[in-house]
């Protein structure tokens, strides 16, 4: 049986991991992964995670089976969060899922049942993940223009080109904030055209929100996700827990989808919760617990805003340090998009042989399509990435 899998692609970001930590350079600097670091490298857990861990431990009396859609405390939390009263609550269906990934998978299930025929839209580029899924569930999937590598901002107008060809019934994949992995995200007006647009083509709307509160804070990386939620009678949003709460090994993340009325809501629920039992039955519960009990305790919550708010200037500051660097170094400000970007991510926009140069002689790793971890940088590392940078001739 087993003689006929074939070899699967290896995933290229873990391929990287290995060989940074094959390289002896004390030098070499990880740019790799998708995965917060503070200043000394490390990935901590949040405080008011600690603290409600802590509470969890202390109170529960259970480990039973939650329903299938996980703790409704923590869909409230979590529709609250992302959607902040944007859509009535009546209209929004959800149910809790191992991590963003689970949820965007479950969200491609359900258009796979809803309309088997529909194209999937996706950002050129995206997250590997994305177009990964979609193959394997053997939809079809298109790419629109997105990003342009020498301006390093978003190329509007090829996206709105790409995404005049699509048609009614198919679903446009948009990344809620932060987009991974270019970091260039667009600007409110931009939104609304893209809303038109899709409008326009009775096209739906699909999110994914995987970095809220590392762009331009909690409430603004929401916006334009609560902006389409109330456009469209139907808008499916994949939200991750992973990233801003940190508790990226627990599998946190929930799919909500908004629905045109409440009798549609239900129908919605009830395929959602029917999905997770056909894949997983149900949810995990920890990270989940972990969420809803920040959220809904003000003092815990506050200490948690407070913590992110940290992380995200934090990350800002090391974007602002590198493009003053790289203006100083080439006399030119064709870096100053870094600090422009927003999220965990910039796309250099180079080449992978200039990659694999700055990997081979400068022990800088990044992905090979140029995406730089903002936050695996430091004060100290700065200025060796950005005299790299100019050394290989970016
Ligand atoms: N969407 C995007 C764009 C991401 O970058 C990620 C994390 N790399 C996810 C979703 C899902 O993350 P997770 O499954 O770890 O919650």
């Amino acid at each position: 049986m087993l003689e006929h899998l074939k070899e699967q692609p290896k995933d290229k970001i873990l391929a990287l991991m290995a060989a940074y930590r094959a390289d002896a350079r004390d030098t070499k600097i990880d740019l790799g992964v998708g995965v917060y670091k503070d200043a000394s490298g490390n990935t901590p857990v949040m405080r008011a995670v600690k603290e409600a861990e802590r509470r969890i431990n202390a109170e529960q009396t259970t480990k039973a089976y939650t329903g299938l859609a996980g703790d409704p405390a923590f869909s409230d939390a979590m529709i609250d969060l992302v959607l902040d009263g944007a859509v009535a609550r009546d209209r929004v269906a959800a149910v809790a899922t191992p991590g963003g990934t689970g949820a965007i998978r479950q969200a491609l299930e359900l258009i796979k049942m809803a309309a088997p025929g529909a194209t999937v839209w996706l950002s050129d580029p995206t997250w590997p993940n994305h177009p990964s899924i979609i193959k394997y569930l053997g939809m079809k999937s298109k790419s629109y223009r997105y990003f342009d590598s020498d301006t390093g901002q978003v190329d509007y107008v090829g996206m709105l080109t790409d995404l005049g060809q699509v048609l009614p019934g198919d679903v446009v994949l948009l990344h809620g904030c932060c987009h991974n992995p270019t970091g260039a995200n667009l600007t409110m007006p931009q939104w609304k055209g893209v809303i038109d647009l899709l409008k326009d083509k009775a096209a739906m709307p699909f999110i994914d929100i995987a970095y809220q509160g590392f762009g331009d804070g909690l409430a603004q990386d929401g916006a334009a996700t609560r902006l389409v939620a109330s456009s469209f009678d139907n808008v499916l949003i994949a939200a991750s827990c992973s990233k801003n709460f940190g508790i990226y090994r627990e599998r946190t993340g929930i799919l909500m989808a908004v629905a045109k009325d409440e009798a549609q809501r239900d129908l919605a629920q009830q395929n959602l919760a029917y999905l997770n039992r056909q894949n997983f039955s149900f949810p995990p519960d920890h990270g989940a617990r972990i969420v809803s009990t920040i959220l809904t305790d003000a003092e815990l919550r506050a200490d948690w805003e407070a913590e992110l708010e940290e992380v995200r200037l934090g990350m800002l500051d090391l974007r602002k340090q590198l493009a003053d660097e790289l203006r100083r170094l080439s006399n030119s400000d064709r870096f100053d998009f870094l600090a422009e970007h927003r999220g965990m991510f910039s796309r250099l926009g180079t080449s992978p042989d200039k990659v694999e140069m700055l990997r081979a002689d400068h022990g800088i790793y990044m992905v090979g399509d140029s995406r730089m971890n903002i936050a695996g940088l430091n004060a100290d590392t700065v200025p060796v990435l950005a005299r790299a940078i100019i050394d290989a001739g970016v």
